[in-house]
Parts: C-alpha cells; structure tokens; sequence
C-alpha cells in the first residue's frame, strides 16, 4: 500500500547552498580556518564541505593533523590556570556574551547549519537559540559548583567536600546538532573551569568554526576553546593518549564510542558518552489519537529524523492500531521534502549518504518480512541522500528497523495487546537513551515512568531536552548526563579536606 500525494516538481537546487554562503556578512564564517592557542590556522591542506541535498562542494576548511592537535594539548594546559583562576562570575559573563553573539548571528549561523548539515532553515534557527541556551544555564550554574561540608565521624575535625575543575577537556561532536553539541559540551567545561578541545564532525566543520570565531569575540582568551578539523582517527589518538587532556566527552554512535572508551582507559580519563538510541513510544489505546499522532510525528521526524531521540520503535494498542496507521500515513504525506534552505521544506536530505542507505535497507528488509509502507512524496530528482518519509506499519520485531537504530525519515509501527507485555519488548533493546509513553491513565503513566529501563522518559510529549535536564543513556547509550547540574560534574572532580587537630 503506498499513499501519494501529488506535488510539483522542485525548481533546481544546484547552487542554492552557495549563494546563500556568497551572501552572508561575516566571510570569516566560511573561511574554514581551525583555531588553535587563539590563531587562525588556513591549514596547508585542506578538506571540501559538500552540501548534502546536491553532492556540491559548498567550501574548503583546514585539515588538521596530529602536530596541531598536539599543539591545542599544550595550549590547553597552559590556559588552564588563568581560566580556573577567574571568578566563576567572570567566567559566566564572557560565556552569556558568546550566548548572545550566537543569538545576534542566529540567521547567518542558521544558513551554515542548512547548508552543511541539510536540516530545514527553521530547524537549524532553533537549534541556534537552543544552543545559545546551554551558554546562558552553564554560566549560572558555574556559581553554584557548591561543596559539601559532612558532619565530622572523627573528634576535633572538619571534613569538607571541595569541587574543582578536571583539567583540560576535548569534546568530539556529531553531524545532527552540530552547534548544541558543541555548547551543551562546552558550556559545562568552561563554567567548571576547564578548556575545552572540539573536533566537530568532517561533515559540518562550517558550523563549528563560526562558533569558534564568536567565541573569540566574547573574550574567551587563547587556548581555553579550540576548534580543530580533520581525520577523526588521527585527531582523536592524541587526546585519548595525552594524561594532560582529563576529560572527554563524546556524542555519535555506540561503536565509535566503544573505541574512545577503551582508547581513554589508558589514561583513565573521565568520560561522557552520548550514544545511538532506539527510542521505544507506547500509545495506549486511552489516548487521544489527535494527539498521539501530533506527539509520534514529533518525536520521529524532527531533525528530519536523525536526532538519538527518534522514537524508533512506535508499539500502538490494537483497538486504536488502525485508527491510529491512518492518521499518521495521512500526516506523513503531508510532509514537504526537500532542500532545508526552500522555506517550506520539512525533511532535508540525510547529512550523510551512508545513514540514507541504512533508512533504504530497513525498508527493504521491513518490506520483504511483511510490513505495509506508505511513503509521502519524494521529487524524483532528488539525489540520493534523500529518504522519502515513510511509514511501515505491521512490523514486527525480527525486522531490522525493530532492532537497531534508524536515523532517518522512516518510522516503525508495530501493534501491541498488553502493558506488560509492551514494556518488556520496550526494554528488550541494548539502547537506553529514551522512552515515551502517551495514555491517560495516570496509574499506568506513574507505573510505566519507573519500569522503562531508559535515561529519559517523556509521558504525553514529545519534547523533555533543555538545558536544566540530564540528557544521557542507560545501558549501550552511554555514560555520563550533558545538561543539568549532573553535567557540571562531568568536569569536575571531588576533593575531600580533612582539617584535624582542631581542639583549642
Ligand atoms: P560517528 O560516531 O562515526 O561520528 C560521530 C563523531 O565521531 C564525528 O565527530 C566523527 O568524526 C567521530 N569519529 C568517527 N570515527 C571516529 C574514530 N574512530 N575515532 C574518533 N572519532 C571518530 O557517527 P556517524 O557514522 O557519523 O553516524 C552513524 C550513526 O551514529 C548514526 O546513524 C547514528 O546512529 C549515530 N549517531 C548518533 C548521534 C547522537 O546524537 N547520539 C549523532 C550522530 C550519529
């Protein structure tokens, strides 16, 4: 069964990423220059940034090696004293100047987004202010790094708690959110006190190094955040080997994570992982199908599906299963594909051809086991890194697409009888990034909150993540939490003080 709307062809995208780059004021954003110890680096080789919906190559950015890296390690340990010395208030200041630089360039970084990672205009603003938000909590709750002071078990004695920057940090960041991974990171290092390394994704370095240039602009001096482009493997061997580098905190896939996990172990280095989910959404046949089809369309297709909260798995009670298949095919052909700079696109090209061609497999594997797809219409002439936004319904948990994470356009729905037997399929997964649950019942809300095994659980939303939250996994979906106070520890150690010998 396949649903079609029709719809006019798109008018030609070849060019559209770079006109809109030629127009934009700042021309150092697309300079692509890394910086390194508060220099400006052009790189003596250099790497093309393709814009995903065309295959055009839109710029060129410095393709950093090894030396660099080991010259940010350096400059890195040597900030590090100034930049704990400063005043926690000082520290916020310059980070809420580089929250409002970010929000002052929202439309220029926004076309860099767009341009580079594929996402829809309106998205990649959001992802701005969103992104610009972690700088503005971090620098308050920098002023609330407090300690502890324990009630003594010795005579004569006090017993404090301190909390003190790790050290030097590196963050290695993915393609999907490729400015709010990199402040929900960095604003949490630099108010704990601690420089931080980035190595953005090869795929949106553009995004990385605007933000880099702004975060220059808001005073923070040399060597406290640095941005450097390259091989991911020959950048990432230094920071894993080098004992002055103390934290890493990484967002991407399971596998990847696995490696810098055991990379880091050498150095016993504090680690935060962020990893693949295979978000389970029960829809429990008490709900309101209006608003159990808005919440499934949100948590799937945002980010034209390539965001760790996808709900991957969609489990509908059988007596709304039908109901429910309808309306969301329905809501799906409505949506517009296409390039994410034509205003009313709604799902962009997949940011890189590899995740395009896993969405197609799952597909044809879904499809050959038996499941039903229904796909919204997709120009012909788009090129390949675009997924039609499609529904399989009737899956059933053999198919790929039910056991391993899809990062696309494609959703899954699968019909289910009881609670229980829905949660233990919902938990059945090796991911444990997030859950959702929409019903009426508040019993089942309340009872369903504490048995899914995840990190986070949105109960009739689809939107929890923010800065005052702690994002992160059960199980293989990570180590750690980014966001919160709990993300301020990530770069923080604890220094217990005993002071004796107090009697007078
Ligand atoms: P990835 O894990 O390969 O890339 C993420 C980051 O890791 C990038 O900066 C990349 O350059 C770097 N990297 C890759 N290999 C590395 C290595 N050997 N050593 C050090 N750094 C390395 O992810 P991907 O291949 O681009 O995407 C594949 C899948 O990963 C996606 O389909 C999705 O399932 C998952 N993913 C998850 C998130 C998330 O938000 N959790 C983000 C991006 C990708």
């Amino acid at each position: 069964m396949v649903f079609q709307t029709v719809r006019h062809k798109s008018p030609p995208l070849a060019g559209l990423a770079a006109r809109h780059l030629q127009d934009l004021r700042r021309r150092d954003f697309v300079a692509g220059a890394a910086l390194i110890d508060g220099r400006w680096i052009a790189g003596e080789q250099r790497d093309a940034v393709v814009d995903p919906a065309t295959g055009e190559e839109i710029a060129e950015v410095a393709r950093c090696g090894a030396a660099d890296m080991n010259l940010a390690i350096a400059a890195a340990e040597r900030a590090f004293a100034g930049w704990r010395e400063l005043l926690p208030a000082k520290r916020g200041a310059i980070l809420k100047s580089w929250a409002s630089l970010l929000l002052d360039h929202s439309d220029e970084l926004a076309v860099l987004v767009t341009s580079e990672q594929g996402k829809p205009l309106g998205e990649a603003r959001y992802e701005i202010a969103y992104a610009a938000g972690f700088l503005e909590w971090f620098a308050a709750e920098g002023e609330r790094a407090y300690g502890e002071t324990i009630p003594s078990h010795k005579p004569a004695s006090l017993l404090q708690v301190r909390i003190q920057p790790v050290g030097a940090a590196a963050a290695i960041t993915p393609w999907n959110f490729p400015v709010a991974m990199i402040t929900r990171k960095a604003g949490a290092a630099l108010a704990a006190g601690c420089p931080i390394i980035v190595k953005p994704a090869p795929e949106t370095p553009l995004s990385a190094l605007a933000v880099a240039r702004l975060a220059e602009e808001a005073g923070i001096p040399p060597g406290v955040f640095q941005v450097l482009v390259g091989n991911p493997i020959e950048l990432s061997a230094p920071l894993l080997r080098d004992t002055r580098i103390r934290a890493l905190s990484f967002t991407g896939s399971t596998e990847v994570g696995r490696l810098l996990l055991k990379g880091a172990a050498e150095t016993i280095k504090k680690v935060s992982l962020e990893l693949g989910g295979h978000a389970p959404l029960l829809i429990f046949d008490d709900v309101d199908l209006d608003k159990a089809v808005k919440g499934a369309m949100a948590a799937k297709f945002a980010t034209s599906g390539q965001d760790c909260l996808a709900a991957n798995r969609i489990y509908v009670q059988r007596g709304i299963y039908d109901a429910f298949v309808d309306a969301f095919a329905a809501a799906i052909t409505q949506l517009k594909v296409g390039h994410g700079l034509e205003p009313a696109t709604d799902i962009g090209p997949m940011t890189k051809l590899s995740v395009a061609n896993k969405c197609m497999s799952q597909i044809d594997d879904a499809v050959r086991r038996g499941a039903r797809a229904s796909s919204a219409y997709q120009d012909g002439s788009l090129g390949s890194n675009f997924v039609p936004p499609t529904l399989l319904s009737d899956v059933t948990e053999d198919m790929l697409i039910a056991r391993e994470e899809t990062f696309g356009p494609v959703a899954a729905v699968l019909p289910f009888d009881s609670e229980e037997e829905v949660v233990a399929r919902a938990n059945a997964s090796e991911m444990g990034l997030a859950g959702y649950v929409y019903t009426d019942s508040l019993r089942r809300a309340l009872r369903l909150s504490e048995r899914l095994e995840y990190g986070m659980v949105g109960i009739n939303t689809a939107s929890f993540t923010g800065p005052p939250i702690p994002f992160g996994g059960w199980k293989q979906s990570g180590l750690g939490r980014e966001g919160s106070r709990h993300g301020l520890a990530e770069y923080m150690e604890l220094k217990y003080v005993c002071f004796g010998d107090l009697a007078a």
